[in-house]
């Protein structure tokens, strides 16, 4: 193993206790005994997938919910043991190998799928079933069900793990509750169809995170949040969410570079750096490539030496201009706060996902997987990872 070197200054930090407070948090609202399927695809919405799987395997999560093939091989060549279920994003027909070689679980929605898996895997090997109750996106429609279930049984080799689907809306109950119940019950009436089978699967889910939270009745046997861990509620009118953090909680970059334009005719002379007047301008590390928003240029500013520092000019791909009218004494390798909190000013996430016009989950998952993320723990720097590379940095 390489060992680990910041080589570019601009880094995100991630205080994973928050994760583990959210999903203990979470574990505390469903009760002991719902099975917890954290959703980590999309490289953990961001946040870096191997890190969170660790923890998440050490916090007691059931199963791990990933969106790639390649996802679940990253986190069993990290030593992940737990089950890992992939969601949906392949023709199981075309890589059943690699599912059995790596131990991963599939989402079967085809008797052409079920039959390619089952000739190859082990017998009783573990199969998760995708229904649609209502989402009309990914899944065997909730009415054909029972059949389907009927013709994988048949086939006499996999024991099917799971059923889940997905919820339609996204900030329910906020929206009211009632396609939620709707979505329910057709995967009542689902599971009703396939009589005292239903009992053998042990996973049956269709709450996320608002439904994890705030509706108790369809939690069924497993619930699948992803939000909830990365701190975030989609709930606003209901009071008992948890107590959820952010662990993002730091977005950092340097001063690479301090200009003093003094001569010439601006706007002119520097085309792509458009000024009005003389400036001292200061290079920032970390620009549009790296998730930044153009919108910074507008008027948008960050933190150097625990005060507002604004965006001078353009954004580019790999850094940002600041004006540093007002900041005489900075220099050459000052840290510049993003995200996060600077002497008495913080900028939280939340305050840039409305600056940059940014839903959840963007703010997120366009945060470049290049950039050096560190990761604490229990106060102390834990590990790194950069490119998806996990470095582990503990002193053990
Ligand atoms: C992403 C995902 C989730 C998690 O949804 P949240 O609303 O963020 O909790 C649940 N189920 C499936 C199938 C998903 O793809």
């Amino acid at each position: 193993m390489k060992q680990y070197r910041m080589y570019r200054n601009c880094w995100l930090e991630f205080n994973l206790d928050n994760l583990e407070n959210n999903f203990r948090n979470f574990k505390k609202m469903v009760g002991p005994d719902v099975l917890i399927m954290p959703a980590i695809k999309a490289n953990a919405y961001g946040h870096g997938i191997v890190p969170v799987a660790k923890v998440l395997e050490e916090c007691g999560a059931n199963y791990l919910g990933v969106g790639s093939v390649d996802e679940g091989i990253t986190l069993r060549e990290n030593g992940i043991k737990m089950p890992i279920l992939i969601f949906c994003s392949n023709l199981i027909q075309e890589v059943a190998d690699v599912y059995v070689e790596y131990d991963l679980i599939p989402t079967i929605i085809s008797e052409e799928a079920a039959q390619a898996y089952a000739a190859v895997a082990p017998a009783g090997s573990k199969i998760f079933i995708k229904i649609d109750t209502g989402r009309g996106r990914i899944g065997v429609n909730a009415e054909k069900f029972p059949e389907f279930f009927k013709t994988i049984k048949a086939l006499d080799k996999l024991k099917v793990e799971g059923v889940y689907s997905h919820m339609a809306q996204a900030n329910w109950p906020d929206a009211g509750a009632d396609y939620a119940m709707w979505q329910y019950e057709r995967f009542a009436k689902a599971l009703a169809g396939i009589g005292e089978d239903a009992e053998t699967i042990p996973f049956r889910q269709l709450a996320n995170t608002p439904g994890g939270i705030a509706l108790p009745e369809i939690r069924m046997t497993g619930v699948c949040p992803g939000r909830a861990m990365w701190g975030y509620s989609p709930l606003s009118k209901r009071a008992e969410h948890p107590d959820l953090q952010a662990p993002l909680v730091a977005w950092k970059s340097r001063l690479a570079h301090i200009n003093e334009v003094i001569g010439g005719k601006f706007g002119d002379n520097f085309a792509a750096t458009k000024l009005t007047k003389p400036l001292r301008m200061g290079i920032m590390v970390g620009g549009i490539s790296d998730g930044i928003s153009k919108k910074i240029a507008n008027g948008g500013y960050v933190l150097l030496h625990g005060r507002k520092c604004p965006v001078g000019s353009s954004i580019s791909l790999e850094h940002v201009i600041l004006d540093l009218t007002d900041f005489p004494d900075a220099k050459v390798g000052d840290e510049i706060v993003i995200i996060g909190k600077q002497g008495a000013e913080e900028i939280p996430y939340t305050q840039r996902m409305q600056e940059w016009d940014l839903p959840i989950p963007k703010i997120w998952t366009d945060l470049n997987p290049h950039m050096d993320r560190l990761y604490y723990r229990h106060g102390k720097l834990w590990a790194a990872t950069k490119d998806k590379v996990f470095y582990p940095l503990d002193a053990k």
